[in-house]
């Protein structure tokens, strides 16, 4: 089986439990607040920039931004804007090269990086909130204008939403390591969409 028809089995099971209703209780805060005039329309993005971004996603959460940019990647300009951006953003902040923090652990330091999916100023993500990484939903401000000087991560909420699914998950990320021969847990956004982009077109 080549890879693409691999990649189109695993966004059906995938599918099996709607990725945005796993999001359910993340999308329903952030709204919320949005409602309550506590967003991120000012801010400069200092979540989704080098200055404090250091997000990491697994097999799964790389796989649903594959799915959610498939329209974008029929188009050949938009196609290779996109890996050209990717590239762009693991060459300037190495994201390919890891820093180890010592024997002892094996354990890697997270790189800060600006993320290929965020458009300046009051656009914001790029991503549709359905496919955006957990750890992005639950990241939000907590007074207006915030602007990231006391935003933080909404942890209950990603223990409760990661509590109701995170047997379907495990099991998900599991057959996608399996099937695509992925051998990390997580990785950042960049390198992990840009290797499922690979993928699907090999
Ligand atoms: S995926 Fe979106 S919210 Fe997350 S770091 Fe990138 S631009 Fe920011
Ligand atoms: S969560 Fe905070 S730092 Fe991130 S974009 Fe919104 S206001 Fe800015």
């Amino acid at each position: 089986m080549n890879s693409q028809i691999i990649i189109k089995n695993l966004i059906e099971s995938v599918d099996y439990i709607a990725t945005s209703s796993r999001r359910d209780v993340l999308i329903s805060s952030m709204s919320a607040l949005e409602k309550s005039g506590i967003h991120c329309a000012n801010c400069p993005g200092t979540c989704c920039t080098s200055t404090s971004n250091s997000m990491m996603i697994t097999p799964l959460e790389a796989l649903e931004i594959l799915n959610s940019l498939m329209p974008k990647l029929l188009i050949p300009e938009e196609k290779e804007k996109l890996i050209s951006a990717l590239k762009n953003a693991i060459s300037q902040f190495r994201l390919d090269k890891e820093i180890y923090t010592g024997k002892k652990n094996s354990q890697t330091l997270r790189r800060h990086y600006t993320c290929p999916f965020f458009n300046n100023g009051s656009l914001g993500c790029g991503l549709s909130r359905k496919s955006k990484p957990y750890g992005c939903l639950a990241f939000n401000p907590k007074i207006h204008d915030d602007n990231g000087k006391t935003c933080s991560s909404q942890t209950e909420l990603l223990e409760t939403r990661q509590a109701e699914f995170q047997n379907f998950e495990n099991q998900l990320n599991l057959k996608i390591k399996t099937e695509l021969k992925i051998n990390w847990e997580k990785q950042n956004i960049p390198m992990a969409v840009l290797e499922m982009i690979a993928h699907f077109y090999t």
